[in-house]
């Protein structure tokens, strides 16, 4: 499907509406930031003036900047990247910037590094004592991974009219395109009723509302929500797509136990459909692209619910332990959130550098860890986990 090159223009950077104030006081409008203490992104520790000054006239292809690209560490302090990219030219156009926070988080230097691909599940290994073990300790698994159609500002930077027309193809290759056990319908979340949405989310199917704490909230992407923001989804809610939230879409492949080999055959069936039928943004030294520079190459996250009560008296070492396999542990309801019941959702933390299939295997085999290690930590064995993690 040949697309014409954008004709999108951004509009000058301005305080978003209807957002709440941000913890540094008022919205950031643009020139060089005062950074705090506070303030411990990547973005921020990498931002010299004199990049800055580099790129005070420079736009990108759809006229984004950037002090727009930059507004989301600036307002949110906390966060880990704080960049946000307004389209797909943005990662070249501000690549003084982009290139080291990408380096700095990721670990990958897309000026010398290339990004490689694997989708085939073949390639994975989970044995039947692997199987059988996350069966009895995986409460739920999901891969997902993002997705940017071409030809259009990434969230950040979308007016209305682009991100209906996102929604609008979105739509159309969902309930088109998927078929057989993928056949599903599109539901807008404006049309939603708040009971249909309690119990999406209460089953982690849709995404929260945008908080003050996420990436999204300051960057621009969560302007005039519920506009163009919906989810499609299977009868059996295993495959899955959000649509406008953080990124055009969100692919997502789930079941409610541990069978991480059917939920990945699923999530390349799923993936692999969507490439035939739309222009995915991806660059070889990118991979796929998306808004936070934190979803770059495989754009993936492989993650099991596994109940770890624990180490939920002790969030410290669960952390330090992740660290040290390349996991990131989440609450149950999703980033900045609560593991209720010791509930938590273990991902892998890297996203480039690696294939779809290492990065699943790295999930597999840390989480195999973690569930030795919760059994010693059950009988007071601390420093046999630390001295297992190599922390002594
Ligand atoms: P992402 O950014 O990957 O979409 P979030 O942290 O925003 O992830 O979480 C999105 C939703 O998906 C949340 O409701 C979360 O609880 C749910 N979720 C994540 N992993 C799983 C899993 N393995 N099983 C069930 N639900 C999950
Ligand atoms: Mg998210």
């Amino acid at each position: 499907m040949a697309e014409s090159k954008p004709t999108l223009q951004a509009a000058p950077l301005k305080a978003f509406p209807g957002l709440e104030d941000p913890v540094t006081g008022a919205q950031y409008t643009g020139g060089f930031p005062t950074f705090t203490a506070k303030h411990k992104s990547a973005m921020a520790r990498l931002l010299t003036k004199e990049i800055y000054d580099k790129y005070a006239n420079t736009k990108s292809e759809c006229g984004v900047t950037l002090d727009m690209c930059i507004k989301t560490g600036v307002d949110s302090p906390h966060l880990g990247i704080g960049i946000t990219a307004g389209d797909e030219s943005c990662y070249e156009t501000f690549k003084d910037i982009f290139y080291p926070v990408i380096t700095d988080w990721h670990g990958f230097n897309p000026a010398t590094d290339t990004h490689k691909r694997d989708l085939d599940a073949s390639n994975l290994v989970f044995d039947e004592e692997t199987a059988a073990l996350f069966n009895k300790h995986v409460v739920s698994t999901r891969i997902r991974a993002a997705r940017s159609l071409r030809g259009h500002f990434l969230t950040s930077s979308a007016t209305d009219d682009d991100r209906a027309a996102v929604e609008a193809k979105l739509k159309n290759i969902f309930e088109t395109n998927f078929t057989g056990e993928m056949a599903g319908k599109y539901y807008s979340l404006g049309d939603l009723t708040d009971e249909q949405k309690k119990e999406l989310r209460d089953n982690g199917f849709l995404f929260q509302m945008p908080k003050k704490t996420n990436c999204l909230y300051f960057s621009g992407a969560a302007n005039n929500w519920p506009h163009g923001r919906g989810i499609f989804h299977n009868n059996d809610k295993t495959f899955l797509a959000w649509v406008n939230e953080e990124d055009h879409c969100r692919i997502i492949s789930m079941s409610t136990d541990g069978d991480v080999m059917s939920v990945f055959k699923r999530f390349a069936l799923a993936s692999n459909t969507f490439e035939k039928h739309a222009e995915i943004m991806f660059a070889n030294n990118l991979g796929f692209i998306g808004t936070c520079a934190s979803n770059l190459g495989t754009g993936l996250r492989a993650s099991v619910m596994v109940k770890l009560p624990n180490f939920n008296k002790n969030l410290e070492l669960l952390e330090e332990c992740c660290k040290t396999m390349d996991l990131q542990p989440r609450g149950s309801a999703g980033e900045h959130t609560e593991a209720i019941g010791g509930k938590f959702d273990i991902s892998n933390k890297q996203r480039i550098g690696f294939t779809e299939v290492q990065l699943v295997q790295k999930m597999i085999d840390g989480v195999k860890k973690l569930i030795a290690w919760e059994a010693m930590l059950a009988d007071g064995n601390v420093d046999g986990v630390k001295a297992a993690a190599g922390l002594a």
